[in-house]
């Protein structure tokens, strides 16, 4: 029987991946992280000296380019053409070259096709900016995370301090709201919730009850004629 479909979308820091993780633990679903994919797109252009103006050169290397999500004890793996690139996709520098390349409606045409095989069989939890609008638009469960502006830069950069990066706390919210305004802006895809999709606003929220909150709407649509999770 085919699995749901549940798609989290939101900005950044609003604890979409957190959130996203366990509700696929506790489902016993896939997790597809689809801001890793862009992450791993600017990894590589980096390490090829690439700017976000070089639009031409990033689509041939998109194009060229083999992305793996792999799972391993719960934890997903981020490998590109090979290579693990799951902590080197982490850094500050790599999520804001992604925003501009995740702008450019080729890349996003070729991720999308990944994105769309990845569940085709369902059983998935996605999370990113366009997984309930556009992606996925038939999942039976959208979630759109928000939080202000400050507490999601706290936690990003609470985040970051504990992966041993060290960025000012201005400096993370100085970016945050820049990709915020970029990635809301763009022609293509632009971050919006999806017009069935619930909005959760996480600032007095601990992550249990978020959780707790997500399994309470997946529920509901199990009980509601979707089919069950196993
Ligand atoms: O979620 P994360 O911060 O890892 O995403 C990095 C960037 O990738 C985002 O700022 C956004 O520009 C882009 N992205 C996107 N669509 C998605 C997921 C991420 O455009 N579904």
């Amino acid at each position: 029987m085919r699995q749901m479909v549940i798609a989290i979308d939101g900005p950044a820091g609003a604890g979409k991946s957190s959130v996203a993780k366990r509700v696929a633990q506790a489902l016993g679903y896939r997790y597809l992280d689809t801001g890793a994919l862009y992450r791993a797109l600017a990894w590589k252009a980096m390490q090829r000296g690439l700017r976000p103006q070089d639009t031409r050169y990033i689509i041939e290397m998109t194009r060229e380019t083999r992305v793996e999500l792999q799972q391993s004890n719960g934890e997903q793996r981020v490998l590109v053409d090979g290579e693990d690139v799951t902590e080197a996709i982490r850094v500050p520098e790599v999520g804001n070259l992604a925003s501009p390349i995740s702008a450019i409606p080729e890349v996003r045409e070729i991720l999308l096709d990944w994105q769309r095989e990845f569940g085709r069989q369902g059983g998935i939890v996605a999370e990113g900016r366009d997984t309930g609008t556009v992606v996925f638009p038939h999942a039976e469960v959208k979630i759109f995370l928000t939080a202000s502006l400050d507490e999601r830069a706290r936690r990003r950069h609470k985040e970051l301090l504990e992966r041993g990066i060290n960025i000012s706390f201005e400096q993370v919210k100085l970016d945050m709201e820049a990709r915020d305004q970029r990635d809301s802006t763009r022609h293509v895809a632009p971050l919006r919730p999806a017009p069935d999709a619930v909005l959760i606003n996480t600032d007095h929220m601990s992550l249990d009850e978020v959780v707790e909150e997500v399994l309470r709407i997946c529920r509901a649509r199990f009980t509601n004629g979707a089919p069950p999770s196993t």
